[in-house]
């Protein structure tokens, strides 16, 4: 429901002639028989794009991470490597009538969200490259960069940005759609640490979007996903970081309240107390095991072994011992795990239950809910 009205409020500002007016169709519904197809534009794009171009049936290495998206059947992939190879690709199914999907990170939980049903799946992960500013204060991060090549870029100058969690995460939907960091606490969401995106429109123009060009478009997009066209490079602000510390535990169910109580005085801490504190938790749900478990992650962003600040979080008996350790986010995001072995679910806890055990108001009582089940 809110994503729907949060897309609706977002998109209604540039449906107009001046940016959609690549066809100005008169009938969205279906194309005209004369006006090709899906097929069509694979074959167009095979002899523009070779080597680049893989038909669904042979496109046997690639890989994505939620099963749904693995088993969606596209008529093929495409991989550009530039801006303007991406308003060529665009220019072919726009004139094919070919639906399409955009893929970054792939880690989108939904046929069609980035792997195209029926259609052509634009995939931007060869556009994945980071170019540190001279003064070291920004960079140029391709719009198919993975969170793991972007700290990995960065390390070596001892910078970094506000990037994933998790190292398959795509710069692309992380920072059109928000994106909260390990750092956000000190350094904000992705989307405000994008000073300039260059984009490929509907009508296939290159377009450079800043606050001082096209300020309108440049709020949009801070949120805005993939409604207003393909975005082929991120102008990001980078800082100076060092390694980090990350410790991981979980606890039984019996201990959720205990949690989440302990969960709440953290997150209620003043930012003017520390900036580089982080906690995420998890509570999920195993069909395998038929419980719940409430798994966290406590997070530094200063090499500070066991922060004291998680010590009563600590005292909580779990069901495991806690781990982790300082290490640098470029190594601590480099692993990348078997893709497209899961099928994922995720809901809102709340309602009743809650409002009956937490008589006052206690955000982090809405927990995410993972239900997730094993092939
Ligand atoms: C394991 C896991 C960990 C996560 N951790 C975090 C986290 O720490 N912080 C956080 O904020 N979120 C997190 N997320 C959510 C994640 O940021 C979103 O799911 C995000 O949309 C994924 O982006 P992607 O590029 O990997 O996915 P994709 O499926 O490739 O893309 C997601 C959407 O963005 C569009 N898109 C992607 N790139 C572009 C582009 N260049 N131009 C136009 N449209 C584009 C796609 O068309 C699609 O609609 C996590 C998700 C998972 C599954």
């Amino acid at each position: 429901m809110w994503y729907t009205h949060f897309a609706v409020l977002l998109t209604l500002p540039f449906a107009s002639p001046s940016v959609l007016n690549a066809r100005n169709p008169t009938n969205c519904t279906s194309p005209p028989a004369s006006e090709g197809s899906c097929q069509q534009a694979c074959e167009t794009l095979a002899s523009k794009f070779p080597g680049r171009l893989h038909y669904k049936e042979a496109d046997t290495n690639f890989t994505i991470w939620d099963q749904k998206q693995l088993q969606t059947i596209y008529v093929c992939r495409v991989e550009p490597v530039s801006a303007e190879e991406v308003s060529q690709v665009l220019q072919v199914l726009v004139d094919n009538w070919c639906r399409f999907a955009v893929k970054c990170g792939g880690h989108s939980r939904f046929p069609d969200d980035s792997v195209s049903v029926g259609g052509v799946t634009i995939d931007l992960g060869l556009m994945n490259t980071t170019v540190v500013s001279d003064d070291h204060t920004s960079a140029s991060i391709g719009g198919g960069a993975l969170t793991r090549q972007v700290f990995a870029a960065l390390d070596p100058y001892g910078l970094a940005s506000v990037a994933g969690r998790v190292g398959q995460v795509g710069m692309g939907g992380f920072a059109l759609g928000g994106g909260t960091s390990v750092l956000s606490a000190k350094h904000g969401w992705a989307l405000d640490s994008v000073l300039e995106y260059e984009i490929v429109l509907p009508n296939s123009t290159i377009a450079t979007v800043s606050e001082n060009q096209h300020p309108d478009l440049y709020y949009a997009l801070r949120g805005g996903g993939n409604n207003f066209g393909i975005v082929t490079s991120f102008k990001m602000t980078v800082f100076p970081q060092g390694p980090v510390y990350t410790g991981s535990r979980t606890f039984g169910d019996d201990q959720t309240d205990r949690f989440l109580e302990e969960a709440e005085r953290i997150f209620t801490l003043e930012d003017a107390e520390d900036t580089n504190i982080g906690l995420e938790y998890r509570y999920s749900y195993s069909a395998a095991l038929n419980r719940y478990t409430m798994s966290s992650t406590q997070r530094y962003a200063e090499p500070l072994l066991n922060p004291p600040v998680f010590d009563a979080l600590n005292a909580i008996p779990a069901l495991s011992n806690l781990t982790g350790g300082i290490n640098s986010l470029a190594n601590s995001t480099s692993f990348s795990g078997p893709l497209g072995q899961t099928r994922y679910v995720f809901a809102r806890r709340g309602g009743e239950r809650q409002k009956a055990e937490h008589p006052r108001p206690v955000k982090s009582a809405n927990a995410i809910v993972g239900i997730y089940s094993p092939r």
